[in-house]
């Protein structure tokens, strides 16, 4: 039976990506040699870095005023590299918080230097977007989450900063259009909407860097790892091969434009169904619903089981809520097909006729 996999992370990659990333695994372009038993430095790797590079900032559209690196030590890491390249020794950082993974990158930056939150959700158990805050002017870089996996609110407008703006967009890179020239630096943790995990995407502008007047760890300095290709240590070349694969897909279907129009269509389906439907309510305010991963609980608890052995019936996947929020969490990432959310809604209708 096929199977609708709606799940938050590592999620849902293209079923033609998964055939080629096996086929590397055994004879990588035409070598008689697996991806896995080669040099990163050999010619036919090189490549592959160079291309998946050079992707993103095709698909960002951006020039060479701009570095892409792919990472170790997923987008957590970034939480600490962030504040440890741009946070100088003197200077004061701002943080949105809008959320758990927020939160974990406000804790690295205040062990790094002066950070302030400027902004909060929490009052509200991060159901929305905090919007209408003031900006210090001062402060080294702007930190914002453009999409909160675990309680499902998305930024869907970003504020004007006079300061250097940082996002971490793990959960909603690529997902639609933003104009990558307002951000100094975005990362994305791949295994949520680019690809497998074991690499994190980082894409910084240059001039951005060298200003903090630290000291610099090599392993942590972005410098180091632009001067070395990406390659200053042996890069995660699986993780980074199929997040190429992965890209290449996006691009050869129609690239941002069409995801973004695919992917509004599937939010809708999803969302318009659960304010329909008089079993379910969506948690998160009107506005700020994220169209990457959909937040939902059944007015009435008691039937969770039940509905729950349907679904799987259904051939459905991974739509248990995070355990902070409980309920029910239906990610919608750029490779779930609109089919898949058409399931998930037909099961939702068939539930109700059946309770009704
Ligand atoms: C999953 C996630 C992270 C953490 O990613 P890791 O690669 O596990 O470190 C950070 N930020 C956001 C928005 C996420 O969704």
């Amino acid at each position: 039976m096929k199977v609708h996999n709606f799940s938050a992370g590592p999620g849902i990659l293209p079923a033609e990506v998964l055939k080629q990333a096996a086929d590397a695994c055994i004879n990588f372009d035409h070598l008689n040699l697996s991806l896995l038993e080669i040099s990163h430095r050999s010619k036919n790797y090189e490549k592959v870095m160079d291309e998946a590079r050079a992707i993103v900032k095709e698909l960002f559209e951006v020039g060479d005023d701009y570095e892409v690196l792919y990472l170790g030590g997923g987008a957590s890491l970034q939480f600490a590299m962030v504040p440890y390249n741009l946070l100088s020794e003197n200077g004061s950082a701002a943080y949105v918080n809008t959320g758990v993974w927020a939160t974990k990158a406000i804790k690295e930056a205040k062990i790094i230097g002066t950070t302030h939150v400027i902004a909060s959700s929490e009052d509200k158990k991060f159901t929305y977007i905090p919007k209408g805050y003031q900006i210090p002017s001062e402060a080294d870089y702007l930190h914002l989450t453009s999409n909160n996996t675990i309680y499902g609110t998305q930024m869907h407008a970003f504020p004007e900063s006079p300061i250097p703006v940082v996002c971490d967009m793990s959960s909603d890179v690529f997902s639609r259009k933003v104009d990558a020239s307002k951000f100094d630096l975005i990362y994305a943790g791949a295994q949520k909407n680019m690809g497998p995990a074991g690499s994190t995407m980082v894409m910084v502008k240059k001039s951005a860097l060298g200003k903090t007047g630290r000291k610099m760890l090599s392993m942590l300095d972005y410098q180091v790892h632009i001067k070395g290709g990406s390659m200053y240590n042996t890069p995660p070349v699986f993780p980074i091969y199929v997040t190429l694969l992965t890209l290449q897909w996006l691009k050869a279907n129609g690239g941002i434009a069409w995801i973004e129009d695919l992917n509004n269509k599937k939010a809708s389906l999803m969302y318009n169904e659960i304010d329909r439907n008089p079993l379910f309510y969506g948690t998160v305010a009107t506005e700020d619903r994220s169209k990457m991963n959909v937040c939902f609980l059944m007015k009435d608890p008691t039937m969770e089981a039940e509905f729950d052995s349907f679904w799987k019936a259904a051939g459905i996947s991974g739509i248990r809520g995070h355990r902070d929020v409980g309920g029910y969490r239906a990610s919608l990432y750029n490779a779930l097909p609109l089919e898949s959310v058409q399931v998930l809604v037909d099961c939702m209708k068939e539930f109700e006729r059946k309770k009704g």
